[in-house]
């Protein structure tokens, strides 16, 4: 027997039937095989430049200033604070910090804490597909039965009649994430009100993933769903500052919701974590009051990188599909020939040496366009989306 089915014996023997039900993080994975290969690594989504000196030195300082212990665990009341202006400044959304604010390690945390908090065994939870990877495992995890509804492609909308055919009285929540990660889409209001109707009429949680709300493009504004009419209480937003504050790394997410779902979801964050870093909290709630101006330059920064990527990538002859929001490029591998995205994203990390994510691992099994697109991640500076590009035009 070779070692590697000894490993996969053991691995059988002591593993769970949940471990055992995934295969691991595709987005993760090509990160590993591109370091592997010396890919420029356009999969993952984190920034290849410094956060801002002045968020750094807020949490050396914290650090220094010994705010090294736990930390309440649903969060020091100097971020939850800063979170309660914040959505009062952007939003003009009311939060009671004391009631309804959870921090958590990341929204990853946050997206499974709720989950955790509110899914019985069983209950059907509807998500958009493409989906971000994450929340089809953390659905089976929590006991849901995930109920896929599909975004059409080129403009990644959900045709009505399907999306209201998904809602049923064994719907418990949806999982919305707008803008939205790996399609750009930005789900406009006709869309939202939509969905806010099926949640009332059905009485299903709205649970929102806005970690992309100031990323995103051409004067289109970002609307939260928990500024719907009848949707404040039945909606739970899930935030985080990895992606604003180009911190991926600092694991800072939050949660927002009603007072009486906020104590389960605080209940669960408490078991899986007991809280997140200290310091880094009293850094982020100093971030959270950066001036709009920053969150100006953020988009704009973006924008300018989007709109390289759409071009050089036109030119090399993907097919790609213009985000609205977020930092990610759909693209189609018809034009190459290649059945499979799987194989091509897996030449293009080891040939061509730029590793992408496969469209596949954003939908389940017997998706319509599963094997259709491989997944561009732009929020590089320019000279690795230069490089990158340099080595794409092999494929011309
Ligand atoms: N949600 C979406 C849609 C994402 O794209 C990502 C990361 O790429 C996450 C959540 C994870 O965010 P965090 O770093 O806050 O855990």
């Amino acid at each position: 027997m070779n070692q590697n089915s000894q490993q996969a014996q053991t691995l059988r023997k002591y593993a769970s039937e949940k471990a055992g039900r995934f295969t691991e993080s595709v987005i993760r994975e090509m990160s590993r095989i591109a370091a592997a290969h010396k890919a420029i690594n356009l999969a993952q989504g984190f920034p290849d430049f410094p956060a801002s000196d002045q968020i750094k030195e807020a949490a050396v300082k914290a650090i220094l200033e010994d705010h090294n212990q736990y930390a309440i665990t649903w969060g020091t009341k100097s971020l939850r604070d800063a979170i309660t202006l914040k959505n009062k400044r952007d939003y003009n959304i009311d939060i009671d910090p004391e009631t309804q604010i959870t921090v958590c390690c990341g929204s990853t945390e946050g997206m499974v804490a709720t989950l955790l908090a509110t899914i019985n065994p069983g209950d059907e939870v509807i998500i958009f597909q493409p989906f971000y990877e994450n929340y089809g495992p953390d659905a089976v995890l929590c006991g849901a039965s995930p109920k896929y509804v599909q975004l059409h492609p080129p403009e990644f909308s959900f045709n009505k009649e399907e999306l209201t055919a998904a809602f049923s009285n064994r719907t418990r929540a949806i999982i919305i994430n707008t803008p939205n990660n790996p399609t750009g889409k930005v789900f406009n209001r006709e869309e939202l009100d939509l969905i806010a109707k099926l949640c009332i009429q059905y009485d299903v949680l709205a649970i929102t993933d806005e970690i992309y709300e100031h990323i995103i493009y051409d004067e289109i504004k970002h609307i939260p769903l928990a500024t719907l009419p009848g949707m404040a209480e039945r909606t739970i937003t899930i935030n985080s500052i990895s992606k604003t504050y180009s911190v991926t790394g600092w694991r800072i997410g939050y949660v927002i919701a009603s007072g009486e779902i906020s104590r389960s979801i605080r209940k669960m964050h408490d078991f899986l974590t007991v809280g997140a870093a200290a310091p880094l909290q009293v850094a982020a709630a100093q971030a959270l009051n950066f001036p709009t101006t920053y969150y100006e330059k953020l988009a704009d920064f973006y924008s300018k990188r989007r709109d390289f990527m759409l071009k050089e990538l036109a030119a090399i002859g993907f097919n790609c599909i213009r985000p609205a929001g977020a930092y990610y490029i759909m693209a189609d591998i018809a034009p190459f020939g290649w059945k499979n995205d799987v194989d091509f994203a897996r030449h293009l990390a080891e040939k061509v040496g730029v590793a992408v994510v496969p469209g596949s691992s954003f939908y389940q099994d017997d998706a319509n366009d599963k094997h259709r697109f491989i997944r561009f991640c732009f929020c590089k500076q320019f000279a690795t989306l230069e490089a990158a590009i340099e080595r794409l035009q092999k494929l011309k």
